[in-house]
């Protein structure tokens, strides 16, 4: 009841609005992670920073008959921890290109024979892509995901935009082109490109401009993503929220205290808002 009531009077409010412009979320709002635990999690990256280690040997960057492995693992696991404890307390991100680069420059200082002096970005890039490949493989689309944006994708004049908190841009987009999903977005937005974490507004801001939208649209465009940071920052920029009701908590959970706000249980339900 209480449900319905909410529906019927956010349909009023688009259907009064011009609806401008979507913005979505990735992670368990439109990818999931199949059966998340920190242990998967944490082999799944170990795994990759195996992979990044090897690439590393093979360009000559370090060399292969250097033991050299541990402290690299033990290094860039301590940069990332303290820069995702920063990134989480800041808001501004650290892309997975930097701590890579912070680390081989911290090795190299350390003592060990480490060519890191002209790095090109290319390579970095490559190290970051094959470090987070294994995360590519864990995250698939929900079952109604692609529905749901062909639905959205035929309002001609509707622009779809997403915006991630991510390390590395081309991991998002990866995921997006091998599910064959990135033709319905016309902007994709990373924290690792733009600089700056979702609730900040500016990757708001800079994502509705992207779009082709300005300041004043924000209340004519929805936000759904699953998180306190997805919310809070739409708020913020006065965009309408459609909250995504994810199966697992996080640990580090906010609790979201904006008043009257929409709750869905599957993606496919935003349709229900739009006319
Ligand atoms: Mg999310």
């Amino acid at each position: 009841m209480l449900r319905d009531s909410l529906k019927f009077t956010l349909s009023i409010n688009i259907f009064r609005m011009k609806l401008k412009g979507i913005i979505f979320d990735f992670g368990f709002t439109l990818f999931s992670f199949e059966d998340p635990s920190v242990e998967k999690y944490f082999d799944c990256f170990n795994r990759g920073l195996l992979k990044s280690i090897e690439l590393l040997k093979d360009k000559s960057v370090l060399k292969e008959e250097d033991e050299i492995d541990q402290d690299f693992i033990n290094a860039f696991n301590r940069k990332r921890a303290n820069s995702f404890k920063l990134a989480m307390k800041t808001k501004e991100e650290f892309p997975t290109t930097l701590i890579f680069k912070t680390v081989l420059t911290f090795l190299k200082e350390k003592g060990y024979n480490v060519k890191c002096d002209n790095l090109k970005d290319e390579l970095l890039e490559e190290m970051a892509e094959i470090y987070h490949s294994c995360e590519e493989s864990e995250w698939k689309p929900f079952s109604e995901t692609k529905m749901t944006l062909e639905a959205l994708s035929r309002f001609s004049d509707l622009k779809i935009g997403l915006i991630s908190n991510h390390p590395n841009h081309k991991t998002i987009n990866n995921m997006l082109k091998s599910n064959n999903l990135r033709k319905y977005f016309d902007v994709i937005v990373t924290s690792a490109e733009f600089g700056k974490r979702k609730p900040n507004p500016d990757i708001f801001l800079y994502t509705l401009s992207k779009m082709g939208l300005e300041v004043n649209d924000a209340k004519d465009c929805i936000m759904v993503g699953d998180e306190a940071a997805d919310a809070v920052g739409a708020n913020r920029v006065g965009m309408q929220i459609i909250l995504k009701k994810r199966e697992y908590e996080f640990p580090y959970e906010r609790e979201i205290t904006i008043p009257n706000l929409i709750v869905i249980k599957s993606i496919n339900e935003v349709l229900n808002y739009i006319s």
